[in-house]
């Protein structure tokens, strides 16, 4: 049994970034740069007005003066006005300034009597005007690459008149769910049998991914519907197989991945829950194998199958976010394998939820935040601790 930082770093070293590819800004959201980018335009692109108002000459513009307008400048084409002492220029939010104005008016400190305006208020130099380049300096890095594309990020790199992005590869995968208990949710569940939770858990964790399963299937612990399954699924980039990697009888998914010629390059890790875990590859497709029980499905897919999927869609970032918080209650792992506790995170503080068992859906369902507590460690109530968080 191999620990868990060695089966992590064991999974990324055989996993590599998909090629890259330009897709439309509309579809960036979530995907990764693949290249860094940088401002080609600053940001404002020219002087402009951050008010409705009147452009004026701070020197020449003391309260109580009274200026004559010598035109309209809205948002759009700069009509190249140009403004003497004694004078102004009607102008609108965004629009370029006139040339020599210095400062704006807001509308609201003006009275307006035909052609001409007082000022009610202190004109400084400078005021309500949004300077070319206070924002972002051309050159200036704007999205590194590996980095997530968020909405604002897009926003940004429209601004920059970019119409797409290049973006890391997208993945597929494909979701087997094994066990004769399982039965899909609507259909009538006979004595002894469960109903199958882990193929929207693990399609759902996809999707968190960035990527949907192109495929789920059920199939029950017979070798030859398995087979066929695996078959189907190793067209995907990642196959992920819950069930049927532990040590029973009716576990038959590491002796069907050899016969079909998979490399199995992992099978157990030293985490709780989520031990039975496996990792191989059948040719160009990575197969994840993760126990069935529904807290080590999902344990081992936050720590083993999701950091895998990041790094072939660009990403560098590849870690869960971790975030500090007073620990509600004293833990103590006295078992041989770290222990990622299943935890609701609340205002700073971190309360253990519901059984602290692999089965234990329902806890699972209430936590947002998981803590991993060592071999042989004790934590205290009150201690500051890291909590890893997923949503
Ligand atoms: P296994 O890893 O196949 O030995 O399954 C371990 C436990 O997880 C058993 O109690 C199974 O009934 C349960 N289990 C397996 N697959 C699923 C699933 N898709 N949804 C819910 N529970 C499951
Ligand atoms: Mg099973």
């Amino acid at each position: 049994m191999i620990s868990e930082e060695e089966a992590r770093s064991r999974i990324l070293e055989k996993i590599g970034p998909l090629d890259e590819r330009a897709v439309p800004l509309a579809s960036a959201i979530d995907c990764f740069a693949a290249r860094d980018y940088f401002a080609r335009l600053p940001l404002p692109a020219f002087d402009n007005s951050a008010m409705d108002g009147y452009a004026v000459i701070a020197s020449s513009c003391k309260k109580g003066e009274r200026l004559r307008v010598i035109g309209d400048q809205p948002a759009g084409p700069d009509r190249k006005l140009r403004l003497g002492d004694g004078e102004a220029v009607r102008i609108f939010t965004g629009a370029p300034l006139p040339q020599g104005t210095d400062a704006i008016v807001m509308q609201e400190d003006v009275t307006r009597d035909g052609s001409d305006i007082t000022v009610n208020v202190d004109v400084e130099a400078g005021e309500f005007v949004r300077r070319r380049g206070c924002d972002l300096a051309k050159g200036q890095m704007t999205l590194a690459r590996g980095e997530q594309i968020r909405a604002a990020t897009i926003a940004l790199l429209a601004s920059q008149g970019f119409a797409d992005v290049i973006v890391g590869g997208k993945a597929t995968a494909a979701v087997i769910s094994t066990g004769d208990e399982l039965v899909t949710p609507g259909e009538e569940l006979k004595p002894g049998q469960i109903y199958d939770s882990n193929s929207v858990l693990l399609n759902a964790l996809l999707k968190r991914c960035g990527v949907g399963a192109t495929a789920v299937e059920h199939c029950s612990d017979d070798r030859k519907s398995l087979d066929d399954a695996i078959k189907r699924g190793i067209k995907n980039h990642v196959l992920i197989i819950s069930g049927g990697v532990s040590v029973g009888e009716h576990d038959l998914v590491k002796e069907a991945l050899r016969e079909l010629g998979a490399k199995i390059e992992i099978w157990r890790v030293a985490v709780k829950p989520g031990k039975p875990f496996l990792f191989g590859n059948i040719g160009e497709c990575f197969v994840f194998g993760l126990p069935g029980n529904p807290v080590s499905a999902f344990v081992t897919f936050l720590h083993f199958v999701r950091p895998a999927i990041l790094r072939m869609m660009g990403a560098t970032n590849l870690d869960l976010p971790r975030v500090p918080a007073k620990l509600a209650i004293g833990l103590t792992n006295d078992g041989d394998r770290p222990h990622y506790f299943r935890g609701r995170l609340e205002q700073g503080k971190f309360t253990p939820v519901g059984r602290q068992e692999s089965h234990a859906l329902f806890g699972l369902s209430q936590a947002n935040a998981l803590l991993r507590v060592a071999v042989d460690q004790s934590l205290k109530a009150d201690e500051i601790v890291h909590v890893q968080i997923w949503d």
